[in-house]
């Protein structure tokens, strides 16, 4: 779960993070108001969005001369010219694709005078399993094209768990942005507050870029992405309350609300399926076979009619899908109640595309009865492989 900037930066100020005041606004009065409330002389009002790239992002409904999502203003009638620009209007970055996203919050902040922009994140490695430190010089532009042209600018370290944040990595922050002094020494205290931060809310990533240097000599962060490892926050009650849905995919939301694992792909094939690895597996197969998945997705282990039908609505609302591949492990759920299911799903969502299913497991011969004696267009199929190909060969009948 992503969170905007402006709650990333409340987070991390509570955990003693120097970020610059700043208040969310959902009208340009609120806008207005918030301005009012900072000392100036320059204000910053930037769009809140779950994508990046908003500075050198435009405006779909804005002529190309326009500014892009992260506006300066001097005054109060800029800030209300910036605010009504941006609120409601679509917003198009490097990170949103090309239909943008629209501008529903913003985030009026102080402005900065900055000397230098830094690059500072924390994730995951996944080959240490670690929780590593990502830092560079070269912060406010964008880290991807800073890891192709330069990669000996990056530098990355990770934390030993038994060890915890040491002041070691701290120095080791501060030498590899090439700070000396007090400035050094506001580097290490950050980058342990960021870490805490880190640990104190399972994120899964924390990254900072600008980390800015101020003419007076301060780090302030400018910009902040946070994301949550989904699977704590159960224990993040007060986390939770930070979700905007209407940053989400809607399949995907609606995926969350039956506890389908369902992930959005470009392909044709429609996938329904236990188990994250056998719906890696199916995925696999089907490219294979020549054709691309549609979407990942796992029901899980005790799916039932309901989820099977939501799993099969959500599969048909896409209209991508130009066939559905079923591939069932029966295990504690039993092939003759999945194929209840499907039969029920299918019916009840008036299946116009061809439907290959693949049962294996407990009571697969009861199961492949009843899609037999179904009277719906099912094909049956005996194994993985049999299935990609029948699949693939019913679409391309189809088409
Ligand atoms: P994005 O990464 O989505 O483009 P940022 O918040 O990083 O958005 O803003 C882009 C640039 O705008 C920053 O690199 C920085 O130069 C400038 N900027 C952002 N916030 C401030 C601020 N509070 N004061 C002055 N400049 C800012
Ligand atoms: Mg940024």
């Amino acid at each position: 779960m992503n969170i905007h900037e402006y709650q990333a930066k409340e987070l991390l100020a509570k955990f003693g993070v120097p970020v610059p005041a700043g208040f969310a606004a959902m009208s340009v009065e609120e806008a207005v108001e918030a301005s009012k409330k900072l000392p100036g002389p320059l204000y910053v009002v930037k769009a809140q969005i779950h994508a990046g790239g908003r500075g050198k992002g435009k405006f779909k409904e804005l002529p190309a001369e326009a500014k892009g999502g992260v506006r300066l203003a001097k005054t109060e009638d800029e800030v209300r010219h910036a605010a009504t620009e941006m609120l409601g209007n679509t917003l198009v970055t490097i990170q949103t694709g090309a239909a943008g996203k629209q501008v529903n919050r913003l985030y009026v902040t102080d402005g900065v005078d900055i000397a230098k922009e830094f690059y500072l994140a924390l994730l995951v490695d996944r080959a240490t399993g670690r929780v590593a430190f990502v830092v560079s010089t070269e912060g406010g532009m964008d880290i991807e094209t800073v890891a192709h042209d330069t990669p000996e600018k990056i530098h990355t370290f990770d934390v030993d768990p038994a060890t915890g944040f040491m002041p070691h990595h701290g120095r080791a922050v501060a030498n590899a942005l090439g700070l000396e002094g007090d400035l050094a020494k506001q580097a290490q205290s950050l980058a342990g507050k960021v870490y805490d931060a880190f640990l104190g809310t399972d994120a899964s990533q924390i990254e900072i870029n600008p980390l800015a240097v101020t003419d007076d000599n301060k780090l302030l962060v400018l910009d902040a992405k946070v994301g949550f490892d989904s699977n704590s926050l159960f224990r993040h009650k007060d986390l939770l309350e930070l979700r905007d849905e209407t940053e989400e995919d809607p399949m995907e939301l609606e995926a969350s609300k039956y506890d389908l694992a369902y992930i959005k792909l470009d392909g044709d094939i429609g996938c329904m399926v236990n188990g994250a690895g056998l719906a890696m597996a199916t995925m696999d197969i089907i490219k294979l076979n020549g054709m691309f998945p549609a979407n990942f997705l796992d029901v899980g282990g005790g799916a039932n009619k309901e989820k099977v039908t939501a799993a099969f609505k959500i599969i048909l609302s896409d209209p991508a899908v130009k066939g559905i591949l079923v591939n069932i492990f029966g295990g504690i759920m039993r092939c003759d109640i999945i194929a209840e299911g499907i039969v029920a799903a299918a019916k009840e969502v008036n299946l116009a595309v061809p439907l290959v299913v693949r049962l294996e497991g407990t009571n697969v011969q009861q199961g492949k009865d009843i899609l037999a004696n179904s009277g719906l267009p099912i094909v049956a199929a005996n194994d993985l492989g049999d299935a990609a190909q029948k699949i693939v060969a019913e679409v391309k009948k189809v088409a």
